[in-house]
C-alpha cells in the first residue's frame, strides 16, 4: 500500500497518463494524480455500480466507482449533510447557500428568519443546482440589499415598495423572483411603470386646470387599454410608449387651451387644428385622436373631431424573392442563436406575430419519431424539413433548464424569474441580422392565404377570419404572379410552410 504511493514519478497516472504530476497517495488501489482527483471531485457524476451522483476517483476493478462501492474511506463527503453532488468550499454548495441565505433573511436585531421570506429560503435549498442561487447571494449586491432591508423590516414586501424604487434590472430581478415563488401576487411591468410614472413624472407637473381632465383620461381611458392588452397578451413595449404619447399629446393640448382661458368643455375644432397645425412633421393628428374621442365618448366636448390615420390595409413591401431567400438564410445559417431563428421562421412561416411567439409554451410542441408538431392556434401544424429538427435540438438545450419547479413552461424563458423573452429582444436580434419581423409577417401572411382557405388559416395560425379573409381577397388579385414567382424561387425544398 505505501510502497506504491511513495514512487510517484514511475508509473503514469491512470486519470491523465503524466508522471510529473503529484500522486494522490489519499486513494489506494491505482495510481491518480492530485489535479485529477480535484477534477472528479468538482464534476460528480452517476456512479457505475449505485447510480449515485457521486466523485468517482477510487478504483474496483477498472472501473472509477465512488467511495461507498469501493469499500474505500470517505474522502469528498460535505462534513455537514453527507452529499458529494455540488461541492463547494468546506462544506457543500447547499450547505454554505442555508448558511449565507439564512443570515440574509434573519433581522439581526430579533434573530428571528422573516417569515414572509421563508419560501424564498425553502425554495433556494430546494434547487437542484444549489449553485445558481449561492452565486446570486453571494455576488447580486444590489439585489440582496434590498432583500436585507425587506427581512428587516425597513422595507415592506410588497409591489407598493417595489414601485417606489428605480426600475433598475437588480430591482426587477428580485420583484420577479418574489412573484415566481408566490410571495408577491403578478404584476404586469408595462402597467406597472406607467402609473409610476403619471404619479411621479406627470401629476405633480399638471396644471391645475389640466388636472381633472388628463386624471380622468390616463388613469381611467388609457390605463383600462393597457389592462386589455395586457390580458390579451399584446401588451409590448410599444403599445406603452404609445399610451404615453397620447397622454403627452393631450397635456399638450389642455395647457394650450389653459393659457388661452378655455376650458376643455368650450374648446373648438379652431383650437384643435392650431394644436395640429403647430407640431409640423410630427402626426399630431394621430396622438391627439384617443383623447378627442375619449372626449366625444365621456361628453365632455362633443363639437371636436380627429381621425387619426386608419390601419394599414393588408399590403406586402417585401418581394417574393426577398422572403425566400430570409426563409433560407434562418434555416441554414446556424450560427444565428437558434431562438432566433425559430422565432424568424415562426413569423415568416406561419405568419406569427412576435408577440405570440415569446408566449409560447412548451406544451405547444409536440415531438413524434418521425415528426415535430406545432399548435399556434387550434390545430397542430407538421414542421417542415430543417425547421423540424432545428426545434428538436433547441427543445433539448431547453430541457437542460427546465430544472426548477417554478418553471411556468415557456418556449422561449427570459432572464427574469418566472418569464419569457419580450418581443423587443426578439424584433431587435432579427432585425440585426437584416430581417424585418413586421414586414415579413405580413409577407407570409400573402404567401399562406394564397394557398389555404381564409377559415381554416384562421383555426391554424390564430389570425381572427376577418383578417384572414382581408389577407385571401389580397392574395387572390395577385394569384398569377404569386404563382410565377414561386415558380421563380425554384420550389426550394421543403421550404414551403403547412
Ligand atoms: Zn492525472
Ligand atoms: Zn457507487
Ligand atoms: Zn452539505
Amino acid at each position: 500500500m505505501t510502497s506504491s504511493t511513495q514512487k510517484t514519478r514511475l508509473s503514469p497516472c491512470i486519470g491523465c497518463g503524466r508522471t510529473d504530476t503529484p500522486i494522490d497517495q489519499r486513494i489506494t488501489g491505482w495510481q491518480m494524480c492530485r489535479p485529477c482527483t480535484k477534477r472528479r471531485r468538482n464534476h460528480p457524476a452517476p456512479c457505475p455500480t449505485c447510480g449515485l451522483v457521486r466523485v468517482l476517483a477510487f478504483p474496483l476493478g477498472k472501473q472509477a466507482v465512488c467511495t461507498t462501492c469501493a469499500g474505500a474511506p470517505p474522502l469528498f463527503e460535505c462534513p455537514n449533510c453527507g452529499e458529494e453532488s455540488h461541492p463547494y468550499g468546506k462544506v457543500c454548495a447547499r450547505c454554505t447557500l442555508a448558511t449565507r441565505a439564512t443570515e440574509l433573511l434573519t433581522d439581526p436585531a430579533t434573530g428571528h428568519l422573516n417569515q414572509q421570506l421563508r419560501p424564498l429560503l425553502d425554495y433556494w435549498i430546494n434547487s437542484v443546482d444549489p449553485r445558481t442561487p449561492l452565486r446570486w447571494v453571494s455576488q447580486s449586491q444590489a439585489s440582496t440589499d434590498l432583500l436585507r432591508q425587506m427581512a428587516c423590516g425597513q422595507s415592506s414586501i410588497s409591489h407598493v415598495a417595489f414601485r417606489q424604487l428605480p426600475p433598475t434590472k437588480p430591482n426587477d430581478y428580485l420583484r420577479n423572483l418574489l412573484v415566481s415563488i408566490g410571495i408577491l401576487g403578478p404584476w404586469e411591468p408595462h402597467v406597472d411603470r406607467f402609473i409610476s410614472w403619471l404619479d411621479t413624472e406627470i401629476a405633480p407637473r399638471l396644471e391645475p386646470e389640466c388636472a381633472f381632465t388628463i386624471n380622468s383620461y390616463a388613469r381611467w381611458h388609457i390605463l383600462r387599454n393597457l389592462h386589455r392588452h395586457a390580458s390579451n397578451g399584446t401588451l409590448t413595449q410599444a403599445v406603452a410608449n404609445s399610451a404615453r404619447i397620447r397622454v403627452r399629446a393631450a397635456i399638450e393640448f389642455c395647457e394650450l387651451l389653459a393659457r388661452r382661458g378655455v376650458s376643455i368643455e368650450d374648446a373648438t375644432q379652431v383650437d384643435l387644428e392650431e394644436l395640429i397645425s403647430n407640431s409640423p412633421g410630427y402626426n399630431r393628428t394621430k396622438t391627439i385622436a384617443s383623447f378627442i374621442a375619449w372626449a366625444r365618448k365621456t361628453r365632455v366636448n362633443r363639437n371636436l373631431t380627429a381621425s387619426g390615420e386608419p390601419w394599414p390595409n393588408a399590403t406586402v413591401t417585401i418581394s417574393t424573392e426577398q422572403h425566400w431567400s430570409d426563409v433560407e438564410r434562418l434555416l441554414n445559417e446556424d450560427h444565428h442563436p437558434a431562438h432566433i431563428r425559430l422565432a424568424g421562421l415562426f413569423t415568416l412561416l406561419f405568419a406569427q406575430p412576435l408577440n405570440r411567439i415569446v408566449a409560447m409554451r412548451l406544451q405547444q410542441i409536440h415531438v413524434t419519431e418521425t415528426d415535430v408538431l406545432v399548435t399556434f392556434a387550434n390545430d397542430p401544424i407538421e414542421m417542415p424539413p430543417i425547421l423540424d429538427d432545428l426545434l428538436r435540438n433547441y427543445l433539448t438545450t431547453r430541457a437542460d433548464r427546465l430544472v426548477e419547479t417554478s418553471d411556468p413552461g415557456w418556449l422561449f424563458p427570459g432572464g427574469q424569474p418566472g418569464r419569457h423573452l419580450v418581443t423587443e429582444v426578439f424584433r431587435r436580434d432579427l432585425t440585426a441580422i437584416g430581417i424585418k419581423p413586421y414586414e415579413s409577417r405580413k409577407a407570409s401572411m400573402f404567401h399562406l392565404a394564397a394557398r389555404i382557405p381564409a377559415p381554416v388559416l384562421a383555426g391554424l395560425l390564430g389570425i381572427t377570419d376577418r383578417n384572414a379573409a382581408a389577407w385571401a381577397k389580397l392574395s387572390g388579385r395577385d394569384w398569377s404572379a404569386y404563382i410565377q414567382h414561386r415558380d421563380e424561387a425554384g420550389q426550394k425544398g421543403g421550404t414551403h410552410a403547412i
